[in-house]
Parts: C-alpha cells; sequence; structure tokens
C-alpha cells in the first residue's frame, strides 16, 4: 500500500498524534499554513470526498464533531476546515483528510 496516510495510520511513518480512536487519526500537518494545522483521517483507506457516497455519511458527521473538539481542545476558539477534493480541487493525498486549522491573528478573508 503506498498511501502515506495509510503509512501514518499503521506507524511505518512517524506523525505528531493529537488524536486517535479506533476509527480515527488526527496528527499535525507537516507544512502547517497556520499556527495549529491539523489533519483528520479515518483509519480505513477512502480516497477522496469525490468518492464517497451514503454510506459514508455518519463517518463524515463524525469527522465533522471531531474537527471541532479537537479545535476546542487545542485552544482555538475558532478554526477553519478544509477538504480539497479531486487534482483540481488540490487533493494531492488521496486518503481523505479533513485539514483543521487557526491561531493566526489574522485572518484570511476568503
Ligand atoms: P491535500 O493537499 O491533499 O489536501 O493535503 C495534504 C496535506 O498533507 C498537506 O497539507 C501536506 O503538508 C500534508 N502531508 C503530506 N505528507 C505528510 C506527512 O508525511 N506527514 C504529515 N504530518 N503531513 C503530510
Ligand atoms: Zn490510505
Amino acid at each position: 500500500m503506498a498511501c502515506i496516510f495509510c503509512k501514518i495510520v499503521n506507524k511505518e511513518i512517524p506523525s505528531t498524534k493529537v488524536y486517535e480512536d479506533d476509527e480515527f487519526l488526527a496528527f499535525r500537518d507537516i507544512n502547517p499554513i497556520d499556527k495549529v494545522h491539523i489533519l483528520i483521517i479515518p483509519k480505513s483507506h477512502i480516497e477522496s470526498l469525490l468518492t464517497c457516497d451514503k454510506e459514508n455519511q455518519s463517518m463524515l458527521g463524525k469527522m465533522l464533531l471531531l474537527a471541532s473538539k479537537i479545535a476546542q481542545e487545542q485552544g482555538l476558539v475558532g478554526f477553519r476546515t478544509m477538504i480539497n477534493s479531486g487534482a483540481e480541487g488540490g487533493q494531492e493525498v488521496f486518503h481523505i483528510h479533513f485539514h483543521v486549522y487557526g491561531g493566526s491573528e489574522k485572518l484570511a478573508k476568503i
């Protein structure tokens, strides 16, 4: 399995873990774009939001609630969530992940 995030799940590649349960893992992005920048992934390999369907509804809901929980645990009072989907949507690692980031004083308006 060449997937870099599966390798992180299997501890073949080290990561700075901030949360783990049976279904999900969260760790710090290696190239942070903000003071706090966490990636949340399901442990099972799912390629992208583009390949999700109704079967993944519960997992996606859990990931969103986890984003809020982890952001608050990291001391963020506000945060952003980003899900790059597909190469044309900026996705570089094809194992679904939610970016959760924040903490900078000046917020870029998008
Ligand atoms: P994407 O562009 O696919 O939405 O985001 C992939 C993210 O994964 C990037 O922000 C990148 O910095 C991060 N990343 C890529 N490889 C690694 C790695 O080996 N370890 C960690 N912690 N983050 C990684
Ligand atoms: Zn994977």
